[in-house]
């Protein structure tokens, strides 16, 4: 009998109440332009890196890179810590009036590709935006830390979020935190906004745990 066995499509973890994106697409192609696929190697590091220090559970997270058309993000309910080749999608534009995406790509991009859009919009020097979960870090320890969050939470993959994250970007900040969910960072580039959000996590699991006061 052979050992051959066919490939598996691997098996994607999906976060309790994840039911895909929430705008409409538009797929121009199957295939992303070739600058979009040279940056597979770079974001399958970039999800490791934050794999290894605990923030890229199940399929919470996504990143982008900005290129001369659009940019490339991960696609929607991938899994930041084992990406494939196919996880890279790009995204040509977005009509928000219409809550619609364009991309090119096999999978659908990310779900918050509204937050990376109006982000890279709005920051002509911004490279890269990380969007990573930290389920380690209390929101005591973001709030002693002095981290900007958002004033409220809002369904993730909405427009709401997108702007509400948005607005947090104020006064050149470079990290801010969706309130409840998770850092948001922008970097001239994917390894500067990686670093960010690695040395932000260090920092806040180094301090000592806030105790509650009594009564
Ligand atoms: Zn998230």
């Amino acid at each position: 009998m052979s050992a051959h066995r066919a490939a598996r499509p691997p098996v994607r973890e999906l976060m309790a109440g994840y039911v895909g994106v929430k705008f409409k697409t538009v797929r121009a192609s199957r295939e992303a332009a070739r600058g979009t696929r040279a940056l597979y190697a770079d974001l399958r590091r970039a999800g490791e890196r934050l794999a290894g220090y605990g923030m890229a559970p199940q399929n919470g997270g996504n990143m982008s890179v900005r290129l001369r058309t659009g940019f490339a993000i991960t696609s929607s309910g991938s899994n930041l810590g084992s990406l494939l080749s196919e996880d890279v999608v790009q995204v040509e534009d977005c009509d928000l009036e219409h809550e619609c995406v364009c991309y090119r790509g096999k999978l659908k991009p990310s779900s918050e590709t509204f937050l990376h859009y109006l982000i890279l919009r709005q920051h002509p020097a911004a490279g890269a935006v990380v969007h990573a979960h930290d389920p380690m870090t209390s929101r005591a320890a973001i709030l002693a830390h002095g981290l900007v969050e958002t004033p409220r939470e809002e369904p993730y993959g909405t427009l709401a979020l997108a702007r509400l994250a948005l607005d947090a970007f104020a006064s050149r900040r470079r990290i801010i935190v969706l309130r409840n969910h998770g850092y948001v960072c922008i970097g001239e580039d994917l390894e500067a906004a990686v670093e960010t959000i690695i040395s932000t996590h260090r920092r806040l699991r180094a301090k000592k745990p806030i105790r509650c006061p009594q009564g």
